[in-house]
Parts: C-alpha cells; sequence; structure tokens
C-alpha cells in the first residue's frame, strides 16, 4: 500500500483524534525512521519519548524475539519470572521500592492516586497537582493535569483535586491541610515545556507532606529511565517521593508502566483494591529488563550526560543567529528550546528537511533524542534544524 491508499484507509476506519502528518512510518532504527516513500528522517523526539534508547533497539528485539516463543502474556493469577526481576531492577535503581505494573503513563497516575487515597489515615482524599503538568488522558488524569484545555468537553471533572503554580513554595503552603492524600507533581514537566521543579520546591513538597502525613508522588512517566542523565529525574534534587510512576520509555517501545511505592505505602494495595490484566505480563517486562541491560553495558547514563551538555551548547549557540531563540533548558537529553515565538512552524519545516522535533506549549521546541544517539548525529539535526529556521524566518535555505 502506498501512502495515499493507507491515509484513506484511515480516514475511514480509524477514529481521527489525532492531528497526523502525511507520512506512514514502516521502519525505525536506532535514531531513524524511515517512510513508506523511501525517505529517511533523523528522530529527535523518538515516540513521544517512548523510544528512550532508540528504534528497535537490538538487546530488546532479541528479548522480545526470545521471549515470544516461551511465553507471551500470563495474568497475575500465578508468578512469572520477568515481572519480580523488572521490579527488582528498577527497585535497585530507584528508592528500594516495590512495583505494581500496568500498560501506560495515565494508568500508572490512576494507581498512584489510588495509592495515596488507600495509603494516608483518616480517609484523606485531596491530590494537590500542579499547573502546567500533563499526567495523561483518562478522567483521572486530565483532572491531575492542570491545563484547562484537556478539561474542556468533559466535566464534571474528578472531584477532590487542587492545583497550585508550579514552584511556588508559598501557594502550596497555603493550601496544604489534613485532607491532602497526595502532591502529584513532574520533577522535570515535559508536555508542559521542559520546565524544572527548583530544589527547593522539592525540598519544600517532602516536608509539607512528611509534616501533614501526605504522600510525594514523583511522576517520572517522561523524566525516568536515564532520559535526564539519571536513572530518574527526582535522583538530581535527591528528594526521594513515596510514590513514583513510570511508562513511556520504560519498555524500548513496548507499552508498560508502573509505580514503584516506599514498602509501607505498597502494603496498602492488598488483593483486591487494584489490577491490571496485561500488566506485568512477561514479554512487556522482559522489554523493560532489556531496556535496563542496555543503558548499563553500553554506558548510556554517561553518553546523555555528555551528549546532553554538547548538545544544550550547540543549540545554546543558534541564538547568535536566530532572534527567535531565548534560551535552552533541561537536564541531560531532556532538553527544550524556548521561543520568542510559535514553534509549529520550524517543526514542519524541519520534518520537510528531514528532521524529526516536537513543538509544546506553543513556543518551546523540545529536543530529546534517543540516548544512544552519535554526536554526529546531534551535529546532523542541528544543522537541520539551524538551516530550517533560516528557512522560516529569511525565507532561504529550505532543501539540501
Ligand atoms: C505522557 C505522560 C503521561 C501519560 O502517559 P500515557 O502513556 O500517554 O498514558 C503521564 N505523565 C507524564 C509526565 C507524561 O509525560
Amino acid at each position: 500500500m502506498n501512502t495515499s491508499e493507507v491515509i484513506e484507509q484511515f480516514n475511514q476506519y480509524v477514529i481521527s483524534n489525532y492531528g497526523r502528518l502525511p507520512s506512514v512510518i514502516v521502519k525505525g532504527q536506532g535514531s531513524y525512521i524511515y517512510d513508506a516513500d523511501g525517505r529517511k528522517y533523523l528522530d529527535m523526539f523518538p515516540g513521544w519519548a517512548v523510544s528512550g534508547i532508540g528504534h528497535c533497539h537490538p538487546k530488546v528485539v532479541k528479548a522480545l524475539q526470545d521471549q515470544a516463543g516461551q511465553l507471551i502474556h500470563m495474568d497475575n493469577t500465578f508468578y512469572n519470572v520477568p515481572q519480580g526481576q523488572l521490579a527488582q531492577l528498577l527497585s535497585e535503581r530507584a528508592f528500594g521500592g516495590q512495583c505494581f505494573f500496568c500498560n501506560s503513563g495515565a494508568e500508572a497516575v490512576e494507581a498512584s492516586i489510588k495509592l495515596a487515597r488507600l495509603a494516608t489515615e483518616k480517609q484523606k482524599y485531596k491530590i494537590i497537582t500542579a499547573t502546567g503538568g500533563f499526567h495523561g488522558r483518562t478522567l483521572g488524569a486530565i483532572t491531575a493535569t492542570a491545563q484547562p484545555k484537556y478539561h474542556q468537553g468533559f466535566l464534571p471533572l474528578v472531584p477532590g483535586f487542587e492545583y497550585v503554580p508550579f514552584n511556588d513554595i508559598a501557594a502550596i503552603e497555603s493550601v496544604f491541610d489534613d485532607e491532602v492524600a497526595g502532591v502529584l507533581i513532574e520533577p522535570i514537566q515535559g508536555e508542559g515545556g521542559i520546565q524544572m521543579a527548583s530544589q527547593e520546591y522539592m525540598d519544600a513538597i517532602r516536608r509539607l507532606c512528611d509534616n501533614y502525613g501526605a504522600l510525594a508522588i514523583w511522576d517520572e512517566v517522561q523524566t525516568g529511565m536515564g532520559r535526564t542523565g539519571k536513572w530518574f529525574g527526582y535522583q538530581h534534587y535527591n528528594v526521594e517521593p513515596d510514590i513514583m510512576t513510570m511508562a513511556k520509555s520504560l519498555g524500548g517501545g513496548v507499552a508498560v508502566g508502573g509505580i514503584m511505592a516506599k514498602p509501607e505505602v505498597a502494603n496498602f494495595l492488598v488483593p483486591g483494591t487494584h489490577a491490571s490484566t496485561f500488566g506485568g505480563n512477561p514479554l512487556a517486562c522482559v522489554a523493560a529488563s532489556a531496556v535496563i541491560e542496555a543503558i548499563e553495558q553500553e554506558n548510556l547514563l554517561e553518553n546523555t550526560q555528555t551528549l546532553g551538555l554538547y548538545a544544550a551548547e550547540a543549540l545554546n549557540n543558534l541564538k547568535e543567529k536566530h532572534a527567535c531563540i531565548d534560551h535552552v533548558r533541561g537536564y541531560g537529553l531532556m532538553l527544550g528550546i524556548q521561543l520568542n515565538e510559535p514553534g509549529g512552524q520550524i517543526v514542519s519545516t524541519c520534518w520537510e528537511n528531514g528532521l524529526r522535533i516536537n513543538c509544546t506549549q506553543d513556543t518551546v521546541l523540545r529536543f530529546m533524542p534517543a540516548m544512544t544517539v552519535s554526536k554526529n548525529e546531534i551535529d546532523e539535526a542541528i544543522e537541520i534544524l539551524d538551516r530550517s529556521i533560516s528557512h522560516v524566518y529569511n525565507g532561504v535555505g529550505s532543501h539540501g
């Protein structure tokens, strides 16, 4: 089938809830994706932060192939080997908690909210979240997402949520009370435009939660699994949560999500309280364990730190040439380029020139290459970005 036939099929049979680019992607390898017309693109936003170690990483492919012939799915009526192994690998790289597995970020957020309500005394129910945050698209997760555009058409939302401005300590102090079950925030907001929590803010949330008997919940769906140059975003702050969510790059492209909770909190999730049919299935779990193995064997945390600094500096240098760039921020390979103007046209021009990046919150370009990216690939990406910005603002240099 060619591109227009696939698009026609979608138009007839697939619900059009996504604004799609008119390309059909048929293959991915490392930092590159290929479309049905034989074009190759450098992918600096692989899978919306899902393909964190690149497309079709050989270790993930091998683990999936081996496991698929052995046992694809097994329900949680029984024990299975891959689920326990993955939980241990994650626990040892975070805060020694216990894991529950599901299949997506939103489900992980839902599980964390349920657990916070279960595990706090006196039936606490309030969940505090921050403006600009993003936590997924289920009804609970959009309620947690303090951005009105995600609520439109879906009222009434889930009761018991309170929103505070991100990084505002006085604001969160002023709404805290004995009814608060948990504070749910991203240490570095992703969809919100690569906005980093301040050290003082993370410390204040931890202190308030401890004082009031509430739980700190870090949503690490986007910041986790090495993206920021450490296993988890919170490790830049040295402030541990009581519950943490994971998904996106956890499975190297396979749908898997999960939460980790301190054992004394996790104990409340007893049989009958929560479950997921597909959660923790062997196929997804071997993929995630292969991701962890690849990150360690290929020194990808170091690569992320080194190339993150390199990319941030190179992107910052573009400022001198392009007045539309205000500044660059982020940790590791989770970088945001703050523009003074909307970035949509830059993104589409980059795509025409063979580069995939993302724009969020209208004026922030998200530059989040795979942790396996090479210096050459970053150079190539920045060269295309440079040329594309020139084209958008000066009408020159569109093809190359
Ligand atoms: C993407 C994202 C989610 C939602 O994940 P889904 O798998 O799309 O449900 C939740 N939290 C954060 C921080 C995210 O970036």
